[in-house]
């Protein structure tokens, strides 16, 4: 190009062509035949690494695509990668061989599509991997699955739903940091002793897939599930902590239990459940009675939703009773539902469902309302100064979207100051919100809170020194025949000296007869107490039967129960003996 003309351009004209060419965005190369570079612009020499920012770049490629592009003399289209250390650099480059002044030449513009390369890699993975625990997705393990059982005469394969028990309460407990690092750890111990035909899958939070495939016999699978659990049992140490964690299993196999991938998945699901509600940790097969168990469980659920959407719900209260004077200081609404058939059912046979189901906060504001609609009655019937205790369930006590609006239903009530609710210690110790945030807003609304089934749960007395409550309910596990049980008084002894010193109330639930009542009266000096020996829950449309109370009869409100109330909730007239 020494010539002062070319193509009719002048030496300016062609300085400033040269100059574009070199400043161009994109990559752009002119190769001779063999493969030589002849031109070579500025992004394209970083592109390729001969811009001095590689030792060594490695030309073969483009050689190679230039060979072709011109043997077979039309333009192709190529997507390169580029390696320089752990990074990756992708190029899409559309190579035209081209004929200038009697030469072959090959013209190359590549494009660095390196970002686009990486985000539909990332949306791949996404799909088809788990991120957490880089195990596979259910649509892969679905396809997996479909692909057995397309082969004719399907060999037998096990399909098995793991789900880890108490994860949620691991996540409250530790945080979810310790969670997601535990499902990982959890995932290796599933994952080894695995055969290359197997395949492990997270289907969804502390859900696990695994197909077992090919199998000889289910007594095969039980011995192999058996020793994965086994191996699930030793501590995981995470972080600080050593956590515990066991997983239930429900196994199907097919053909015996299922045909498709749905049916052995939902199968396996049933199984699963069985095992979680006979004490959890370990594994069972399918068999046709769980079917017939999910059908009424099935039942159960619609009835539960239809109760909700019908409000067929009602409270029964019981009083807690100062036992020293015998006066009632307050009562607690005990959440009851009428089943289709009429029937009166405790918060035992629902109240987990309902949890599970995402129906208890509907549930507890139902409760409240109920309250508000009563107030008068309950007002003649207790006082006008009985606090009024409401249970809340550990998992709203977390949750600040449902605890907020509480907080607003009891201000909106126009005697937040009447209540008092109820949380068991779980949610204390919990790492959530509910101590340092949601804790604050009820107190400011004058709410008291009251610590409920005290000493069953995952803390420990020394926790009680980091929670702050008005009122501590010692669980009926260590009131009943305390007279006789030497350990419990201890225990009893050290709960309450703690509580004392730090000015909470110590109630104990459960009291049932004379010779409690006498020890804790001669032995602690407990106040208060609540209990089927005082009286049990109560429906208020009982009261409204009879006469109004007088507030002298009002300080003696006690019923010791009779045979005749032993069963069922005693009546109104029990209520006045
Ligand atoms: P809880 O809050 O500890 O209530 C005390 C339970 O013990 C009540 O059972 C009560 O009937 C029973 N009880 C009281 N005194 C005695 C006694 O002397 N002996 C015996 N054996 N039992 C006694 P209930 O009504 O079946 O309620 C069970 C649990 O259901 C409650 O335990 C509470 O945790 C939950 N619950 C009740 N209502 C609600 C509610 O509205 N919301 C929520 N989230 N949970 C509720
Ligand atoms: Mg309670
Ligand atoms: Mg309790």
């Amino acid at each position: 190009m020494n010539d002062n003309k070319y193509f009719g351009a002048s030496e300016a004209e062609l300085g400033f062509l040269k100059e574009i060419v070199r400043m161009l965005p994109a990559g752009l190369t002119v190769q001779d035949a063999h493969g030589e570079l002849l031109l070579v612009n500025d992004a394209a020499a970083a592109q390729l690494g001969i811009d001095g920012s590689r030792p060594s770049p490695d030309l073969s490629p483009r050689r190679e695509a230039c060979r072709q592009a011109l043997s077979a003399g039309q333009p192709v289209v190529t997507e390169e990668a580029i390696h320089n250390g752990a990074a990756r650099q992708v190029l899409l480059t559309t190579h035209r061989p081209v004929r200038l002044a009697g030469r072959e030449l090959l013209i190359s513009a590549s494009s660095d599509i390196t970002e686009q390369k990486n985000f539909e890699d990332q949306l791949f993975r996404s799909a088809y991997f788990d991120e957490l625990t880089g195990l596979p997705s259910r649509r892969v393990i679905e396809h997996h699955a479909n692909g057995l059982l397309a082969r004719d005469g399907g060999e037998r394969f096990a399909l098995a739903f793991l789900d880890v028990d108490n994860f949620k309460h691991i996540n409250d407990y530790y945080g979810h940091a310790v969670g997601d690092a535990l499902l990982v750890e959890l995932s290796k111990r599933l994952g080894r002793d695995l055969r290359d035909s197997d395949m492990l899958s997270r289907i969804s939070g502390d859900e696990f897939l695994l197909l077992l495939s090919p199998i000889q016999s289910q007594e095969e699978v039980a011995e192999f599930m058996q020793s994965t659990l086994e191996r699930l049992t030793a501590p995981f140490f995470i972080d600080t902590s050593e956590v515990f964690a066991s997983t239930s299993v429900g196994i199907s196999l097919y053909p015996d239990h299922g045909r498709s991938f749905e049916t052995l998945r939902q199968n396996a699901d049933i199984a699963m459940y069985r095992i979680k509600n006979d004490g959890k940790g370990s594994a069972a097969f399918f068999d046709s009675s769980m079917e017939r168990e999910a059908l009424a469980r099935m039942k159960v659920e619609q009835s539960l939703r239809l109760a909700i959407l019908e409000k067929r719900f009602c409270c029964a209260f019981q009083s807690k009773v100062d036992i020293r004077t015998q006066a009632v200081t307050g009562i607690e609404a005990l959440v009851r539902l009428r089943d289709d058939e009429g029937v009166i059912q405790a918060p035992g046979s629902f109240i987990n469902l309902a949890s599970e189901l995402g129906l208890i906060d509907e549930l507890t504001h139902l409760v409240l309302a109920e309250i508000v609609k009563s107030i008068d009655l309950i007002n003649e019937t207790f006082g006008a100064e009985a606090t009024i205790s409401i249970n809340v369930a550990a998992k709203q006590a977390g949750n600040p979207e449902f605890m907020r609006s509480f907080a607003q239903a009891l201000d909106d009530t126009g005697f937040p100051s009447r209540f008092m609710i109820e949380v068991t210690e779980d949610a204390f110790v919990a790492k959530n919100h509910f101590q340092a945030e949601i804790l604050p807003t009820f107190r400011k609304l004058g709410v008291g809170i009251s610590i409920d089934d005290f000493g069953i749960g995952y803390s420990s007395l020394s926790a009680l020194a980091d929670i702050t409550a008005d009122e501590i309910k010692i669980d009926r596990s260590f009131i009943t025949d305390i007279h006789k049980r030497p350990r419990s008084q201890g225990i009893l002894r050290a709960i309450e000296s703690l509580s004392e010193a730090l000015g909470m109330t110590v109630i104990a639930e459960g009291l049932e007869s004379y010779e409690e009542l006498a020890y804790l009266q001669a032995a602690t000096k407990i106040r208060y107490a609540q209990g089927y020996y005082f009286s049990r829950p109560i429906f208020l449309e009982e009261l409204k039967l009879v006469t109004p109370i007088s507030s002298e009869a009002r300080v003696n409100m006690v019923s010791r129960p009779t045979q005749q109330n032993r069963q069922g909730y005693s009546r109104a007239s029990g209520y006045r003996r």
